[in-house]
């Protein structure tokens, strides 16, 4: 018998461009893991409620689809506050690299991608794009908690943790995808390229050679700093974004990262290739890098989703955070309310970060076929009154306002309680870790 689960008398954001997109009073029907209805609760009738004996009360809680959060790097929640306020160069020369040098292993991993799991499902976060090294501990920490991940193994033409010569690490990529792929329902393996400039031209395009062989995206951090542009003209003569695309690294299954420093011909380019851009507006700001042009890249119908970037550079996964700087920073730039709006932020987040990142089809809004990646939020808490459409749940809500999380049909944290994960072991054991790292540095 297949199992049904009934949401009721909840306020319903579908985020579906072909329902009505908030639903007063609402229902949603899950069947087998899978959304199989929504619609009004006064368009139905008693028995087809009684008829369902699972039912989640969502009374008082706005009922929306989980966030997505298309770029971050889990296991950096070890390094969360060790380097605040450098420049990136300087921040990732003499910090980052050294302390990652010291600290990675897949048990570092494994425990710090499991913390970043539980804040991301705190927080609303139900689909998470990751990349860093040692990326099968991170699968196992996500796959565990019950958090949607695409899981992309970095690659860097430098000796990294697990992959002492980089001569192997295509290889090595080869192998985590290999031993992932089909392996569990929530997890997608992916290759990730650290960027332009530290992988060379050979690496990048057997790289994507890899992603194109088995069928998985692609990311790259992309024209994040000003400096970039500048080492990559002086290099190849012409911007990231277009030597990437000489290199035949940009089409749909590709994911740039940042896109902070763009010409009109790089907006035209990314357009052209269909390729997604993940925005990561706190990470930008926080290492001053700059403001990415998302307004233009908006009106060239480039698709967008938004990333929080690793816990060194922001300094926490909350998407909601995320949404709130991101609708503002824009605005501020531009010297122009009107531009970014809350509309289209709160589309990142959701149904355009589930394109992104080729996931259209199973999560991102409340459709029916979808699977059932839901989360619901307490509506009665102060800032969130009076509600007269959904823009404050950009500029009002807060992770901490998320009571309930379902994850392909499964029911995740219940009252802000993680059900699948034991997160004061997860805490003991990174605190156990970052006393061991700062003893070493
Ligand atoms: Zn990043």
């Amino acid at each position: 018998m297949k199992k049904k689960t009934l949401i009721i008398n909840g306020m319903i954001l579908t985020m579906d461009e072909l329902q009505e997109n908030l639903i007063h009073c609402g229902f949603i029907v899950i069947e087998d893991g899978n959304i199989q209805k929504v619609g009004k609760l006064s368009e139905v009738d008693s028995s087809f409620v009684n008829s369902i004996p699972d039912i989640i009360d969502a009374s008082g809680k706005l009922v929306m689809p989980g966030l997505i959060n298309t770029h971050t790097h889990a296991a950096m929640t070890l390094f969360r506050g060790l380097a605040d306020d450098i420049p990136l160069m300087t921040w990732l020369q003499n910090h980052i690299f050294p302390a990652e040098s010291k600290a990675v292993n897949p048990e570092m991993v494994y425990w710090c991608s499991k913390l970043a799991a539980a804040e991301m499902i705190l927080s609303g976060t139900t689909t998470v794009a990751d990349g860093y090294f040692h990326e099968g501990s991170a699968a196992e920490a996500f796959a565990e908690a019950g958090l949607r991940s695409v899981a992309a193994q970095g690659v860097i033409d430098f000796p990294a943790p697990g992959v002492p010569d980089p001569a192997y690490n295509i290889d090595k990529t080869e192998d985590f995808i290999e031993s992932w792929q089909g392996k569990n329902d929530l997890i997608s393996p992916a290759v990730f390229c650290h960027s332009p400039y530290t992988c060379s031209s050979e690496t990048l395009q057997k790289a994507k050679k890899l992603a194109n062989r088995m069928n998985t995206l692609f990311f790259i951090h992309l024209a994040e700093t000003k400096g970039e542009v500048e080492q990559t003209k002086a290099k190849h003569n012409t911007t990231p974004v277009q030597y990437l695309n000489s290199l035949g690294i940009l089409d749909e299954n590709t994911v740039c990262v940042h896109c902070v420093w763009l010409d009109e011909e790089d907006i035209k380019i990314i357009a052209q290739t269909g390729c997604g851009v993940s925005t990561c507006p706190d990470s930008n700001m926080k290492l001053a890098s700059g403001v990415a042009p998302l307004d233009q890249m908006l009106k060239g119908n480039i698709t967008i989703g938004l990333g929080t970037d690793g816990c060194a550079s922001n300094n926490t996964l909350d998407i909601f955070a995320a949404m709130d700087l991101c609708a503002k920073v824009h605005k501020v730039k531009k010297l122009d309310p009107t531009v970014v709006s809350a509309g289209e932020v709160l589309k990142m987040a959701t149904i355009d970060g589930a394109r992104v990142l080729g996931m259209k089809k199973i999560t991102g809004s409340l459709t029916p076929g979808k699977r059932a990646d839901i989360i619901m939020l307490d509506l009665q808490q102060p800032h969130m009154q009076p509600m007269y459409n959904a823009d404050n749940l950009v500029y009002a809500a807060r992770g901490s306002d998320i009571s309930t999380a379902i994850i392909d049909g499964n029911l995740v944290m219940k009252d802000r309680k993680i059900l699948t994960i034991d997160i004061e072991e997860i805490k003991e054991r990174v605190r156990s870790l970052s006393r061991d790292l700062t003893e070493t540095i």
